[in-house]
Formats: structure tokens, sequence, C-alpha cells
């Protein structure tokens, strides 16, 4: 997709497994150098061998709100900019609403949004010096209708579309552009979790989703990769599906 040989550095956490892992490839089969955050040193290892040379691991907890200033200096000494944030690591917790205690409603918060604000805060500090760059957050379907017993996931998603206007508007006009993805039902290890145990939720995803068929990691990759490209130049502020039409299934 890529038509010059200009240096892009792109920074996906989460990339050591499932969407963050599919977008990684994407962007490394597109000569951006990649840089995949997350915990496990061992799940990162493996995807940098199956990735190759353009892939960079480096482990960071992004709920250590801490942490995330010393990530992105890394980052910035290391490769001296940073053209593409994709915030994609995330948890999900599915238990009934009244069983949730406000440790794990703020633990999912912390990881699925507070991070996201943490990290691209400091990136954009970056970008404007440059005075470009894009930015994709992980939505879900979960903020475009309601869904039982994810009521912390819920609230995290639903804030991340949100801060994805709120940013547009306040960035766009100094060349950085924010979008979001909202990722229909994908296969990995997270769907599996939340699906394999309950036929009943598994077979109403199917029910609504049009295409009837669950997506795979890679569709978010190829959207990701348009959406951090000059070919999305005139894109920003959106939340697109990449879902089967599950969003406007009936
Ligand atoms: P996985 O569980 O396969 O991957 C999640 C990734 O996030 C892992 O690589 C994990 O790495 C990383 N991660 C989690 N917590 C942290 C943390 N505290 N610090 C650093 N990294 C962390 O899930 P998916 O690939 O399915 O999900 C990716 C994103 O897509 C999430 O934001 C999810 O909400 C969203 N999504 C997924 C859908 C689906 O159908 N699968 C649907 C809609 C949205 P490690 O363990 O190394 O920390």
């Amino acid at each position: 997709m890529n038509t010059s040989n200009q240096k892009r550095v792109a920074i996906v956490t989460g990339g050591g497994s499932g969407i963050g892992l599919a977008i990684a490839e994407k962007f490394t089969q597109d000569k951006i150098e990649t840089v995949i955050v997350g915990r496990d040193e061992e799940k990162l290892k493996k995807a940098t061998s199956q990735l190759g040379p353009l892939c960079h691991p480096m482990i960071c907890d992004v709920s250590n709100l801490a942490s995330i200033p010393a990530l992105i200096e890394q980052v910035m000494s290391k490769f001296g900019q940073i053209d593409i944030l994709v915030n994609n690591a995330g948890i999900n917790m599915k238990k009934d609403f009244t069983e949730v205690t406000d440790e794990e409603f703020q633990q999912v918060i912390t990881t699925n949004l507070c991070s996201v604000f943490a990290i691209s805060r400091e990136v954009v500090k970056e970008m404007l010096k440059k005075g470009s760059g894009s930015i994709i957050n992980i939505s879900s379907m979960a903020a475009q209708y309601g869904l039982p017993k994810v009521i912390a996931y819920s609230a995290s998603k639903t804030a991340i579309d949100g801060m994805t206007r709120a940013m547009a508007v306040e960035l766009s006009p100094k060349g950085i552009r924010i979008n979001a993805i909202a990722p229909g039902f994908i296969e990995t290890a997270m769907t599996a979790k939340a699906l394999n145990s309950d036929p009943e939720r598994k077979q109403k995803v199917f029910g609504r989703t049009p295409m009837g068929y669950m997506g795979k990691p890679d569709d978010i990759g190829e959207a990701a990769l348009f959406l951090a490209s000059d070919a999305a130049r005139y894109i920003t502020g959106v939340v697109l599906p990449v879902d089967g039409g599950n969003s406007v299934g009936f």
C-alpha cells in the first residue's frame, strides 16, 4: 500500500496476540517499523520471531500508568519518531452486574480507557512536533448496543468512542487523525473465553451477523493499515465497524 520509502514507526499495544498481532503483521508487511507492547515476554518473543526484523517488542503493563512516559521515551530514543499508534491492548470481564467489585470495574477501566488516554497524550506530544500522525483506537460492538454481563468493558469502550471524537476535533487541525475501529465478533482468545462457555450468546452473535460467520484478526489488520495510511488522509473522527454487519443486524 505504501509507495514511498519514507521511514514510518508504529506502536501497537497488545501486539503480541489476537487482533494486535494481525495489525502488527500488516504493518510490518507494509515496511512499517512496528513496536509491539505487552506484559508477557514469551508472547512478545514468539510474535517477534513470526513477524521478523521490523517488529520490536517492548514489555510494559499499560495499566501501570506511571510507566507510560518511559515507554514512549524508549520508543523515541530508539526510532526518533512515532507516526502511528494503535491502542489495542484490552481486557474483558464477563460477570453479572451485581457481582462486579469496584476493584474489578476499576481494573478494566484503567486498562481499556485510562491507558489509552495516557499513551495517546505522550504520543501526541511527539506527533505535534512533526505536525502529523494517525491514532487508531480499538473499540467494540459493546459501544454500539447494550450487551449484558460486561458492564465495565461496555463503559470503557463507549468512552473510547467519545474520546476518539473529542481528540479528532482538537487534534485534526494540527495534522493528527484519530479514528476507531469497532470489531464485531472476531476469532481470538478473548472471544473464545466469552463465547465457548455460553452457546446461547454465541447463537445470538450469529443470529444478528448478516455475514453469518465470525471475523478473523486479519480483517481488523486490513482496516487498521488503511486507516493508518495516506489513503485515509481525509478520514478522522470515525468509528468504523468491521463486523460482518453485526452492528446493523436485526
Ligand atoms: P487478546 O486477549 O487476544 O489480546 C489482548 C492483548 O492485549 C494481549 O496481547 C495482551 O498482551 C494485551 N494486554 C492486555 N492487558 C494488557 C496490559 N495491562 N498491558 C499491556 N498489554 C496488555 O484479545 P483480542 O485480540 O481479542 O482483543 C484486542 C482488542 O480488540 C481489545 O481491545 C478488545 O477489547 C478488542 N475487541 C476484540 C473483539 C473480538 O471479537 N476479539 C471484539 C471487539 C473488540 P499480554 O497478555 O502480553 O499483556
